[in-house]
């Protein structure tokens, strides 16, 4: 029986009791199932445009550190996306930046929960709800983390998305788009009936878009970083709808994630564990650690700040030829998409990242040693 047809919200059998968990703890009152997060920010910014006048292009704030995705698949529901600059020292998004993106076509803003971190949202929350914005928490990395006032992350926003995706936290497939009021519940229920998904390409096309997309960021990122060119937005923009095609997916890893959500606090004290290691092996360096994680209880990647921004290729690289999992390809992303939303403490957290592994890849003895190659290096 096709359920999508007629209700628009379909259910799964297998997920029940992680929909009603899902529910109770973060106050929603609807959830929908998706292929994948990109998928529920889709969902998201159609709920947040809805109703809307057309005549001017509508606009969402994203912070501008971030993967692309939000941004991309808001380009892809038709807004246009704006940029806010983020607090210098963990890469989350600044009230004061958001309040200056605001224009009357603003319709949402996106909080990303940041490799984990969390922050008090109600300064947020109270300000979107003044201009009559949607706030979107995008969980994607956060899964499981707690706000500063014990409540669960997707327990502020008007909606909330969640990834269980590769790379995120529980990597079985999958996301989930969480609404909270029965209004944006019984909107959702009409958009999901009335538009349903395109269909998708196929498994091997779309890891080649994938393997495609990754490079083209990474050759990117690299330019920039090098400031061998200033611009890479007009190049970035023009290929986009070639990478769009594989945002919008239905959920098929139903199973998996049933079997997955209730080992989520034990995966989550198994990253802690990691963390801790990395937090005791680099108390002290040429560098600033990203604390976040202890205070929301989720840590997505081990994340420092190089004091040295000119070093993090290359201690990055050492750190590679020691065997060990490092990544620094978070880049403002208003540099692909709108550099005019001048972001630059953006730039700086981005030039100075350093992300390590915590995740079941690697266990706490890993840690240490890669630690101690970081260490090594960077001291240099
Ligand atoms: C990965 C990610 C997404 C998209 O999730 P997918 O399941 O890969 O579509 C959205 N937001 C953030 C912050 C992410 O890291």
């Amino acid at each position: 029986m096709n359920v999508q047809a007629k209700s628009g919200l379909q259910t799964f059998p297998d997920l029940r009791s992680a929909e009603t968990g899902l529910l109770r703890e973060s106050g929603a009152s609807a959830v929908a199932w998706c292929g994948r997060g990109a998928t529920a920010l889709y969902w998201a910014y159609r709920m947040a445009a809805h109703g809307r006048s057309a005549a001017d292009k509508r606009e969402v704030i994203l912070p501008a550190i971030s993967c692309v995705v939000p941004a991309d698949v808001a380009l892809m529901a038709g807004l246009e996306p704006r940029f806010a600059d983020v607090d210098s020292r963990t890469g989350l998004v600044a009230l004061d930046s958001v309040k200056a993106r605001w224009t009357p076509r603003t319709c949402a803003v996106v909080f990303v929960h940041l490799f984990g971190q969390t922050s008090d949202l109600r300064p947020l929350a109270e300000w979107c709800r003044s201009k009559g914005v949607a706030l979107i928490e995008d969980a994607a990395l956060a899964l499981g983390a707690r706000l500063p006032d014990g409540r669960p992350v997707g327990s502020a926003g008007d909606m909330t998305v969640y990834s269980f995706g590769r790379k995120k936290i529980l990597e079985c497939g999958g996301g989930a788009l969480a609404v909270r009021s029965r209004e944006l519940a019984h909107a959702l229920e009409d958009e999901l009936a009335t538009h349903p998904l395109p269909p998708e390409p196929d498994a091997e096309t779309c890891s080649m878009l994938e393997l495609s997309d990754r490079n083209l960021q990474y050759a990117l990122i690299a330019l920039l970083r090098s400031r061998a060119l200033s611009d890479a937005s007009e190049m970035f923009l023009r290929v986009r709808a070639a990478y769009q095609r594989i945002y919008l997916r239905p959920m098929t890893h139903a199973a998996e994630l049933a079997s997955a959500w209730p080992l989520l606090p034990a995966l989550l004290a198994r990253r802690r564990r990691k963390a801790d290691v990395y937090a005791a092996e680099l108390a002290v360096g040429p560098w600033q650690l990203l604390t976040g994680w202890q205070d929301s209880g989720v840590c997505w990647r081990y994340s420092l700040l190089l004091h040295d921004a000119e070093r993090v290729v290359s201690v990055s690289e050492a750190v590679r030829r020691d065997g060990f999992h490092v990544s620094n390809l978070y880049w403002p992303v208003n540099q692909f998409l709108r550099p005019d939303d001048a972001c630059p403490d953006a730039e700086g957290f981005a030039r100075r990242v350093v992300n390590l592994w915590v995740d079941d890849s690697v266990d706490t003895d890993w840690a240490g040693r890669c630690a101690a190659s970081v260490r090594k290096h960077a001291h240099q």
